[in-house]
């Protein structure tokens, strides 16, 4: 990808033929499966590439269970449709990034036979209407032994057995990059940190451009564009009402927290899913990044409301985790979180946000010509910007073509085999563990990175003292992935943010220090980077209920 310097001269006043606006999934697919048509496409994306919704996700490629028993309790069409897309969704996700994404087996325990047989049958109807697909196992019952050789740590008390049935597992944040790599690959162009504050207009006052601004400098500036596609999730009615002011709100976004736990108090390798909470949803409990990844709570909130981890949040998770535990988590044990929002659009008859179909909505606003895409979930991305960019055909006059998306190999998946690690460490003389970090963030760009390490040593060393992730990291995501913040890097980049809030606020200093040399930024400038990040992990802890003293 080229660095932002490179674009910000390369995109203001060049006139494009299509504009997406959010660089989340859905705006990264949409402008991806664009210039694979051979469209000639801008993204741009206010904060970071997957800085709001799109890594804020519980990181599950899946059809979704629990729309299952909604579409059949409903005789719900459109639901059992959302399903069917999503379960075959999964496979082409999978293929596509397979260093970023992997199988996953969920286990669902059960303490009485009619709970058994009734998410037995079910299960198999997931299968069923998920037809053959390879990669996937089918469902199956196992016995009380059987799943507690997979779970030691699950609550032995009545159990007698657990039904498991498989779906995927991916790295949102890095898919998310994955996906704007390959668009800048294919000769897209794409800027974070650049806010659309406005629209251009023909004499009909139809959009045909974007004024932006670049939230780093403060400088703006336009380009033209024959189409726009709005895909800025929960906050797309703010956009559609930039276009025009008249038009309903459609948006009911619904905060969702996670947090993470040291994947020893649960050791596993399967997912648990807590099949009913209390206010009738289901939770998961899931192996992710050497984590225990528990989420999620579901909470309708303003487009603007501050996503964090609450004590409420915590105590919400940790009471439901814990009825199914051997041993009780306390709150102490927390090593992070993270809250997004779901963009959820809303329908006339459905009160409530757990209800809420996870499906997509495509608008073409008649009066401004502006297209938005709203809804949908990660597991989709793809399939609901192929069905945009036909839209984009439609608008812009030309004969609609195939997507290219379906089998496209994503940025760093190029010649990866699941045993690519292993050349890493003979290559490199690295650590399992770094080796193992380096190909699933990077697939075979870690080559990349280490080449790197080559020019300069100390590049090889690690970020912090023990841990996998090296200073190289730091240097290629601000180079060729387009890092820019101290956040930008230890969330996104390289997952340490999500890993462990502690670790991250001992990173800061080392990282600031990195990114300064090679953006050339002053000590004061430094320094400042250095403190407003410590600043905002020390709130997220404080939300949380946490202290940064305590031990990770
Ligand atoms: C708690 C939770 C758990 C989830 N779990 C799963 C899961 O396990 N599996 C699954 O398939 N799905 C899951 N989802 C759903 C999935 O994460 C979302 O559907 C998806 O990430 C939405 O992507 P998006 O691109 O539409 O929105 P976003 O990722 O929010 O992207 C929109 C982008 O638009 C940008 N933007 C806004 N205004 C402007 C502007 N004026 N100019 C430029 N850019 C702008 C924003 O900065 C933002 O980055 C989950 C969602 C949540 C909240």
């Amino acid at each position: 990808m080229k660095g932002r310097t490179q674009e910000l001269r390369d995109i203001p006043g060049q006139q494009f033929d299509l504009c997406v606006i959010g660089g989340g999934a859905t705006g990264s697919a949409c402008a991806l499966d664009a210039r694979l048509r051979g469209i000639k496409t801008v993204l741009f994306e206010a904060g970071d590439f997957a800085g709001a919704t799109s890594s804020a996700a519980t990181k599950i490629i899946h059809g979704g269970v629990r729309y299952l028993e909604e579409a059949i309790k409903n005789a719900d069409l459109q639901e059992y449709h959302v399903l069917v897309r999503a379960l075959h969704e999964r496979i082409c996700m999978l293929e596509n990034a397979p260093h970023l994404t992997r199988k996953l087996e969920f286990l669902v325990p059960s303490y009485s036979w009619i709970d058994a047989a009734y998410l037995d049958i079910g299960l198999k109807l997931y299968d069923w209407l998920a037809g053959s697909g390879r990669r996937i196992s089918p469902s199956k019952f196992l016995s009380q032994q059987e799943t507690l050789a997979r779970m030691p740590g699950l609550n032995q008390k009545g159990l007698i057995g657990s039904v498991a049935y498989a779906d995927g597992q991916f790295d949102d944040a890095r898919y998310n990059l994955a996906l704007v790599q390959s668009f800048a690959q294919a000769g897209g162009n794409a800027l974070n940190h650049a806010s659309v504050i406005d629209f251009l207009r023909d004499k009909d006052n139809r959009v045909n451009g974007v004024l932006v601004k670049d939230l780093l400098s403060q400088n703006t500036f336009t380009v033209n564009a024959k189409t726009i596609v709005n895909a800025t999730g929960p906050f797309s009615d703010s956009i559609r009402q930039l276009a025009t002011p008249s038009l309903h709100k459609r948006m009911r976004p619904s905060k969702g927290a996670h947090i993470l736990l040291p994947l020893d108090i649960f050791p596993t390798d399967n997912a648990l899913l807590i099949p009913k909470t209390e206010d009738g949803r289901v939770l998961f409990a899931i192996p992710w990044g050497g984590r225990l990844l528990v989420g999620t709570t579901d909470e309708e909130v303003a487009p603007d409301a501050e996503l964090v981890v609450t004590r409420a949040d915590v105590e919400y998770l940790l009471r439901h985790l814990n009825h199914y535990l051997a041993r009780a988590v306390t709150p102490d044990e927390i090593v992070s979180g993270f809250a997004g929002a779901r963009p959820l659009v809303s329908s006339e008859n459905k009160a409530d946000t757990k209800t809420l179909a996870r499906d997509d909505v495509i608008e073409v606003d008649p009066l401004s010509g502006l297209i938005s895409i709203m809804g949908g979930k990660w597991t989709t991305h793809r399939a609901m910007a192929e069905d945009t960019i036909h839209r984009v055909q439609q608008a812009l006059g030309v004969p609609q073509t195939e997507s290219m998306t379906h089998n496209h190999l994503l940025y760093g998946s190029e010649g990866f085999t699941d045993d690519y690690w292993k050349k890493l460490c003979q290559e490199y003389s690295l650590s399992q563990n770094t080796a193992h970090h380096l190909s699933s963030k990077f697939g075979t760009a870690a080559e990349q990175v280490l080449a790197l390490g080559k020019e300069n040593a100390a590049l090889m060393g690690p970020i912090l003292e023990g841990g996998e992730a090296i200073r190289a990291e730091v240097i290629y995501s601000v180079r060729h992935e387009m890092a820019y913040t101290i956040e930008d890097v230890l969330a996104r980049r390289i997952g340490m943010q999500f890993y462990s809030w502690r670790d991250s606020i001992k990173a800061a200093p080392v990282v600031g220090s990195l990114i300064a040399e090679e953006l050339r930024w002053s000590v004061p400038e430094a320094d400042a980077a250095v403190k407003q990040y410590i600043e905002k992990i020390d709130y997220l802890l404080d939300s949380a209920g946490l202290s940064r003293n305590r031990p990770a």
